[in-house]
């Protein structure tokens, strides 16, 4: 600038000497607010939270929100809360060998920002172990906790905290962890902790997990009575007591393999998720920050057996615990929230349209308040309805027990003798048949509630990642779910 202005040494110079310094100073407001945006690192969050719905994407949480104000009179805090007061992304899912993901591959991409074959556990194609988000969390001296309504050594949380060739090396994944020591691992999946021999015990060796879990200072609980009791300046004197000082770490296992659907459950025995979130934030308090993964994983479970009614409750367990994740946020504003999903399962389709049905008889379908009531009514999943009705036959006497169970547990939905017969002979119809006789029972359900499924498997529908916090303007946008881990890696970078 300076060798152009020597330049300008005539009477014409003199002018462009005059325009050329009206240009910068008219310019330099702008030029230095621009450098400072650029230069604008994100807010600092001291903990995270990430929200997963496994199998949730955008149209599960359009029909948790709709079912929850029309049936509950209740607000949905993902887009009353979160999004109104945060941003909203949008992902693509694909994995490294398929066009639709598996869990696996999806939360793999999610935690280590890098595209798996599906099935693999946060391992490379070339079989080279990643980096999974809470082992980078550990290292950046955050206190980490996983907690899921599946087996804690399933799919999602998993490929968040260690790496295995394959999701079924469920062994490998719960010695991983005790290798890793997460602060709090809650779920179900006990059968993976009992010794070879023990009652209910899945595990090749004689390796007592809970035992060898204690003795390396935590914790265990196995009731919602005893998470009620979870306390962690309690488990810090017990230490303390020994000679130890240590912050309190614990291990959940509240059912052999996965926990109850939420319409299913056993509300005094099996703590719910919100139960569960409210246990591990009060655990993991503290100066150092935590990262926190909550898994739903029922909203996967229920699509896959296409069970409408069974999603729908936990899409409002899911509500509940966003709740509690969000009071917390209130009193630590300094906690970063994000709601998202891995892919969406079951291609949900509440529907408005003309259908022929197999009897011949044309009907026109919508989801309007009387079938929504129908959907409401519902008093337990198809898979509890399955195994009540599991030894019926296809005779008078089974039809006649078949109606009257289906009362209870469906009441305003109608039976056809062919219906009745396609679902004790678990007879495959349409594309559906990875979940029989659930994937049928739901097509008769269908009839009465409008609400049909496009598969009994996964899809590639985008998936959302919704953030409210510090920090939470980097998650606004299109992209892949790679991305997403490189957003969260990027944060820890910073939260050091
Ligand atoms: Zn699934």
């Amino acid at each position: 600038m300076l060798e152009i202005l020597k330049r300008c040494r005539t009477e014409a110079g003199r002018i462009s000497r005059f325009i050329i310094l009206l240009f910068v100073f008219l310019w330099l407001p702008l030029a230095l607010s621009l450098a400072s945006q650029a230069q604008a690192a994100p807010e600092r969050p001291r903990n995270v939270i990430i929200l997963f719905a496994d199998g949730a994407a955008m149209t599960q949480f359009e029909f948790g929100a709709y079912t929850a104000r029309k049936l509950r009179g209740q607000d949905y805090a993902l887009f009353d809360h979160v999004i109104a007061n945060g941003s909203l992304g949008l992902m693509s899912t694909f994995s490294n060998d398929a066009f639709v993901t598996d869990s696996a591959a999806a939360a793999s991409a999610m935690s280590t920002g890098h595209k798996v074959n599906n099935g693999a556990i946060a391992t490379s194609p070339q079989g080279k172990a990643l980096t999974p988000l809470m082992l980078a969390a550990k290292r950046a001296g955050k206190r980490i906790g996983l907690v899921t309504t599946a087996p804690v050594y399933d799919a999602t949380p998993a490929a968040f905290a260690v790496s295995a060739k394959s999701r079924k090396d469920h062994q490998q994944i719960v010695d991983g962890y005790l290798a890793l020591q997460p602060d709090v691992l809650m779920g179900g999946g006990r059968d993976m902790f009992l010794p070879k021999g023990a009652a209910g015990s899945a595990r090749k060796d004689t390796r007592d997990l809970a035992r060898d879990f204690a003795e390396s200072g935590y914790g265990v609980v196995q009731s919602r009575a005893e998470l009620a009791k979870i306390n962690p300046g309690e488990h810090i004197q017990r230490e303390a007591g020994a000679g130890k000082l240590v912050p309190g770490k614990w291990l959940g296992l509240f059912a052999l393999e996965d926990m109850a659907f939420e319409i299913d459950r056993d509300k005094q025995a099996e703590p719910s998720l919100a139960e569960m979130t409210k246990a591990a934030m009060s655990a993991l308090e503290g100066q150092a920050g935590f990262v926190l993964l909550l898994e739903n994983e029922s909203t996967d479970t229920t699509a896959h057996q296409n069970d409408a009614a069974s999603l729908m409750h936990d899409l409002w367990a899911f509500d509940a615990a966003l709740r509690v994740v969000l009071e917390y946020k209130a009193r630590h504003p300094d906690t970063l929230v994000i709601v998202t999903g891995d892919h969406e399962t079951g291609g949900l389709s509440p529907t408005y349209v003309r259908r022929k049905h197999a009897d011949g008889k044309m009907q026109d379908i919508k989801l309007d308040d009387a079938r929504l009531a129908n959907l409401g009514n519902i008093k337990g999943s198809l898979a509890s309805f399955v195994n009540k009705t599991a030894d019926l036959r296809d005779n008078a006497a089974g039809h006649n027990a078949f109606k009257r169970i289906a009362a209870e547990y469906f009441p305003g939905v109608s039976f056809t003798p062919a219906d009745l017969a396609a679902v004790i002979n678990k007879t495959p119809s349409e594309e559906q048949t990875s979940y029989l006789p659930h994937n049928t029972l739901a097509q008769i359900i269908g009839k009465n509630t409008g609400i049909y499924w496009g598969t009994s498997g996964h899809t590639p529908e985008p998936v959302i990642a919704a953030a409210t916090g510090p920090g939470h303007h980097i998650f606004q946008g299109y992209y892949d779910n790679t991305d997403f881990a490189k957003k969260l890696h990027q944060l820890l970078d910073i939260m050091q």
